[in-house]
């Protein structure tokens, strides 16, 4: 086999999955080497609106002798839906994405300090609670608050949680600040990365945007479909299939695992060797790390 060109990687690649610098309940080199554990030879770790976590997570996948691609998860939203837009190879430095990212953090806490006064009127829940359950690093969100609703004993795991109390129609719920889809896809390309939506396909109120919309999101840039995930549904999947034959779309599969946070397991969905090439070729605003 030749061996060196240089955009091949070869093994399992699995290119989203989070840390506690996000929603994850590991560390970045954990999370990097539980992805090695499961196989995974090519990992990416796609915090939300977050990227402090590349340098442990690329440290410790190159001493496990694993290719790293830099990512991030991006916050946006199209009309009600909630649209996360992952993000490879770009500039972290960039200083349009780092100010649109720092603005849904900072919105991202007063809107969990909001939910919790909610949730306080019928449970015995406090900020605090919360507070102990993130670290410095976290990009504070609902699994924060399910994690502070666990160890209150009032949910028994965060699944539980987000099928109740922090479920829409429950009533605690509040948004976030988070621009529309078209800007993140605009702020990651000019920042020399490539955008791929993060499960377009999800059931619920989520639901897929409408396919006119996909194109206008291509136009601006979009590089990728995330379609091999455990939340797709099977029809939205194949909506997305054509969309991507359309456009000649980058096509991945992920596990978005979130360490113990949610049942997700590192490699139950991977992407091929080719797209993971295709995605090293196009992005110019950030290296990816190799042993
Ligand atoms: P937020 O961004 O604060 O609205 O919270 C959404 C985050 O919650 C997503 O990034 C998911 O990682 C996480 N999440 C959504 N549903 C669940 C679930 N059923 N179990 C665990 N985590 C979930
Ligand atoms: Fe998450
Ligand atoms: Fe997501
Ligand atoms: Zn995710």
């Amino acid at each position: 086999m030749t061996q060196g060109a240089h955009s091949t990687v070869s093994g399992p690649s699995d290119l989203h999955l989070h840390s506690n610098h996000s929603d994850g309940t590991e560390s970045p080199a954990d999370v990097v080497r539980a992805a090695h554990a499961h196989g995974i030879r090519t990992v990416a770790l796609t915090d939300h609106d977050r990227t402090t976590g590349w340098q442990e997570a690329g440290d410790a996948a190159v001493a496990l002798g694993m290719t790293f691609i830099p990512g991030i998860e991006f916050s946006s939203r199209h009309e009600w839906r909630s649209v996360h837009v992952l993000g490879y190879l770009f500039d972290p430095t960039d200083p349009a994405l780092v100010a649109e990212t720092e603005r849904i953090r900072e919105d991202r806490v007063g809107r969990a300090e909001r939910i919790v006064r909610s949730i306080a009127r019928d449970y015995e829940l406090s900020w605090d609670d919360v507070l102990l359950q993130t670290t410095p690093d976290a990009t504070v969100g609902r699994p924060h608050i399910a994690d502070a609703l666990v160890a209150r004993g009032i949910v028994r795991d965060r699944t539980e949680a987000f099928d109740g109390i922090l479920h829409p129609r429950t009533g605690y719920y509040e948004p976030h600040y988070a621009p529309d889809p078209l800007t993140v896809v605009r702020l990651i390309t000019r920042a020399g990365g490539v955008p791929v939506i993060a499960h377009p396909a999800t059931s619920g109120r989520d639901r897929m945007m409408p396919v006119s919309f996909f194109d206008r999101l291509v136009a601006e840039g979009l590089g990728g479909l995330e379609i091999d995930h455990r939340e797709n549904t099977e029809d939205g999947k194949r909506a997305l299939r054509e969309i991507a034959a359309r456009h000649d779309l980058i096509i991945t599969g992920s596990s978005d695992y979130h360490g113990a946070g949610k049942p997700n397991l590192p490699g139950e969905n991977t992407t091929s060797d080719e797209m993971v090439a295709r995605i090293i070729a196009r992005g110019t605003g950030a290296p990816p790390r190799r042993p």
